[in-house]
């Protein structure tokens, strides 16, 4: 049979991509090549963006209710079609079909958000900011953006952006991970049913180079990106460099702290659900249990036997709650580092079954006494390996948080309220939780981590979404009564 080959999506319909670089999509659970995406040429990359171009003046120019309204009938597009869309997903990704839910409904709190854009968008007025002048500021779209994604999130992550940029009156064109590419389709076609003009939103496939060709299309006004640091970095200086607007999310290494006082049944079922949730492939994974005093006698037997009950397997089978790595390659990589120095390893996932098949799995592991300078702490494994570094006090723990290059999400377990409202104040990161260990903020907050978790000003969705899919027009206006005219060289005063 004839390999699946994933088209892009232009000006309101698939379109079979005449590239000569055709990158495998695997089955992450059963190690085999299920499609072939073919990476966009420039040619196809500037169709999509001339698509986008093409589109955008009608766009803006429908009402504002009209926008919101298509994102009211996606929403329910959405919702009516989450099966579909978490079942795609999954078969492609790997996560469990439930995982895969989930993520499709935080996506869809986006869509809900955007549906209130006719709120969000009003500007301000001041009245009589001279005498007879009044100044009020509107919000106006950029024009044609453009939204690169990573593999972990790939129907929640287009959503965090595409939702607030349509509705603001731009254009999109998305470039969705190559590594699972076709929800994105569904996406288009969803919005298409919506009642998204035809050129308003676009797909091209590919990797690298398609995502160079946006960056140098002087139509793009403004790339939102999300995905690991060093690409995030070099797509933020490359973006702003060509004079656009960017916020690049990149990766991160998030600590959970456990004071001594904390709940350790409930801290442990924490560490174990932000840590092995999708294989500890999201971005606001717990990767690193920090420990403070007594609690880490506790906690890693805890863990260790939550450990044990984990059911790995593929997202076909309704019972698992893990599934596989996204690629072979990242499986190794992952594995890899159980074989190293720096910490004990108390749990390794190398041995479990499923490790052993074809498919891409890994058991969930569990690394004891992490030293600090040691790869499982300084490197972002992106896997189901979970370490715990033990300290003394509380300052400790929170000038690891703080020192650590990344800065997306870290979390408290504690019983002492004055304590987290300490760390709440004290810690170095764009999202705390307290008591809560993956702080992904609703859809009405935004997102967004600090130091090399984020590059660019504003956070991802919510209003400051908003806000960088709009620049700022202020408007000073005044209707003088003829009679009043005269010529005044001086400096315009208010008073
Ligand atoms: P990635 O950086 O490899 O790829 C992300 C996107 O960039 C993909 O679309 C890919 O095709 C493209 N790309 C890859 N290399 C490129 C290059 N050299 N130049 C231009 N574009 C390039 O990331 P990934 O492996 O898909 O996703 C996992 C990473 O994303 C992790 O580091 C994770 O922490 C991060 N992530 C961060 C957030 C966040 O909100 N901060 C959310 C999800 C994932």
């Amino acid at each position: 049979m004839a390999m699946r080959v994933v088209p892009h999506w232009i000006n309101g319909a698939r379109v079979e991509g005449a590239g000569e670089r055709r990158l495998p999509v695997w089955d992450p659970a059963t190690g085999q090549q299920q499609a072939t995406v073919v990476a966009a040429t420039g040619a196809e990359v500037r169709a999509a963006v001339r698509a986008a171009l093409d589109a955008q003046p009608r766009w803006r120019a429908a009402s504002l209710s009209r926008r919101a309204e298509v994102m009211f009938r996606f929403r329910d597009l959405v919702d009516a079609n989450r099966e579909q869309l978490a079942t795609l997903l999954s078969a492609e990704h790997g996560k469990t079909v439930a995982d895969a839910a989930g993520e499709i409904a935080r996506g869809l709190e986006n869509a809900e958000f955007a549906a209130g854009a006719p709120h969000l968008l009003k500007g301000g007025y001041s009245e009589q900011a001279a005498t007879g002048v009044d100044v009020y500021s509107i919000m106006q779209p950029l024009g044609v953006v453009a939204g690169v994604t990573p593999f972990n999130f790939p129907a929640m992550v287009p959503m965090w952006m595409f939702c607030n940029a349509l509705v603001a009156g731009n254009t999109f064109v998305l470039k969705p991970s190559e590594k699972d590419p076709s929800v994105s389709l569904l996406l288009a076609d969803l919005l298409r049913r919506a009642g998204l003009p035809d050129g308003a939103f676009n797909v091209v496939q590919g990797d690298k180079s398609a995502v160079d060709a946006l960056l140098a299309d002087p139509d793009v006004r403004a790339v939102s990106f999300v995905g690991s640091t060093p690409v995030a970095r070099a797509v933020y200086e490359a973006g702003t460099r060509a004079g656009k607007r960017v916020q690049a999310l990149g990766g991160a290494k998030n600590h959970m702290v456990v004071l001594p006082d904390a709940d350790v049944d409930a801290a442990a079922d924490a560490a174990v659900s932000a840590g092995y949730g999708s294989a500890g492939e999201r971005c606001m994974a717990v990767s690193v249990v920090v420990a403070v005093g007594a609690a880490g006698d506790a906690i890693v037997p805890a863990i260790a036997s939550r450990i044990a009950k984990i059911r790995v397997g593929p997202a076909t089978d309704p019972d698992a709650e893990m599934g596989p790595l996204i690629t072979r390659e990242h499986r190794d990589r992952v594995a890899g580092y159980l074989a190293g120095s720096g910490g004990t390893v108390v749990v390794d996932g190398r041995e479990t079954d499923a490790a052993r098949g074809p498919g891409f799995f890994l058991g969930a592991s569990l690394v004891d006494d992490v030293d600090t300078g040691s790869a499982f702490y300084t490197d972002e494994i992106f896997g189901p390996v979970l370490s715990v570094v033990r300290v003394e006090t509380y300052d400790e723990a929170l000038k690891l948080v703080n020192d650590n290059p990344y800065g997306n999400g870290t979390a408290i377990f504690t019983r002492d309220g004055g304590a987290a409202r300490r760390f709440q104040y004290d810690a170095v990161c764009g999202m705390v939780g307290v008591n809560v260990p993956i702080p992904v903020p609703v859809a009405y907050y935004s997102f967004g981590g600090w130091k090399a978790s984020l590059f660019g000003d504003l956070h991802m969705y919510g209003p400051e979404g908003l806000r960088f899919y709009t620049r700022t027009k202020v408007v000073t206006s005044r209707w003088p009564d003829p009679a009043t005219s005269e010529v005044d060289l001086g400096f315009p005063k208010v008073r």
